[in-house]
């Protein structure tokens, strides 16, 4: 998924707190919270701007629902390690949090390294990453992505106290080491397994936990509308990537995405491969969106696009 990136200097004069508190609430906000949190365990944490639940047994889904994005983080704890699959938007103290959910060692991997995904990636030691140009440019942070974040039309309530909106930035991170698809991670008693899926960036990739049944996507399926507009994203790779994904859908019980709602049936992966070859094939209508993009709706699939060019 990602963000707009402009708007800026407006916005920085408006996010004094007292501003905040007047602006108007957004819509996507007043749609919170979502029905199906309703049937999740929630587990209790001391930092109100995370919400976390347990959608499987050992792991932890960590939301952000107060800004736009609704990003989800994962703790997924083995018996002799926990593996974070991204760190969130780096607005709160996401290593906090992990540090009240288990006391193992934690390595940190990244679905993908847009910036709503690595914003705490500078407070761990062990951070792997995919062995892309565009995963070592993102590791050295960048301050614009960040800053469209906090507007006020994507926040919901209040930022966390001492949070401060003008030095809010993506802090680079060094990565540990590369990983490639098909590597292995073993937690003790839970192993993890990486998938390349680039499309929606070229460093994406998702998680198999084969035993339990669960397939981590990050942003290359989510249950809302998915952001394929980007310079950086390939559509011919992600073709590919979902078809991969599909593939697995027998052998898995629980599809876990990045954004919005941490829940997923497996079903809706070769249901997500037929609604994008229907987009492709020019049998979906567009509906234009933002400036110079436009959303394509199948059932309850839908994608976030460039428009189509008009020359
Ligand atoms: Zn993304």
């Amino acid at each position: 998924m990602h963000r707009r990136t402009m708007i800026l200097a407006v916005w920085f004069t408006m996010l004094s707190t007292s501003l905040l508190a007047q602006a108007p609430i957004p819509d996507w906000c007043r749609a919170l919270p979502r029905p199906e949190y309703k049937s999740l365990e929630r587990v209790p944490v001391s930092d109100p701007w995370f919400e976390v639940y347990k959608p499987a047994s050992g792991v932890f889904a960590i939301y952000e629902p107060h800004q736009a994005e609704e990003t989800i983080a994962y703790l997924i704890v083995g018996d002799k390690k926990a593996l974070l699959f991204d760190t969130g938007m780096g607005i709160s103290d996401i290593k906090k949090v992990t540090a009240e959910l288990t006391k193992l060692p934690i390595i940190v991997l990244n679905s993908h390294t847009h910036d709503d995904h690595v914003g705490g990636n500078w407070e761990f030691t062990t951070v792997y990453g995919m062995d892309t140009d565009f995963t070592r440019k993102n590791a050295e942070g960048s301050h614009e992505d960040a800053q469209a974040e906090i507007t006020p039309d994507q926040i919901c309530g209040i930022l966390p106290k001492g949070f401060d909106p003008k030095a809010y930035a993506t802090r680079p991170w060094k990565i540990t080491a590369y990983i490639h698809d098909g590597d292995r991670f073993d937690l003790g008693g839970r192993t993890l397994e990486v998938m390349a899926t680039p499309g929606h960036t070229p460093d994406a990739i998702s998680l198999i936990d084969r035993a339990h049944g669960l397939l981590f996507t990050g942003d290359t399926y989510y249950p809302a509308a998915i952001w394929l507009y980007r310079p950086e994203t390939d559509l011919d790779a992600y073709a590919k990537s979902i078809r991969r994904l599909a593939a697995l859908a027998p052998q898995i019980k629980l599809v876990l995405g990045a954004h919005n709602i941490p829940v997923a049936q497996p079903s809706v992966l070769p249901r997500l491969v037929a609604a994008f070859d229907a987009v492709r094939a020019e049998k979906v209508a567009a509906s234009p969106e933002s400036a110079g993009k436009v959303l394509y709706k199948v059932d309850d699939i839908s994608f976030l696009m460039r428009a189509p060019s008009t020359h």
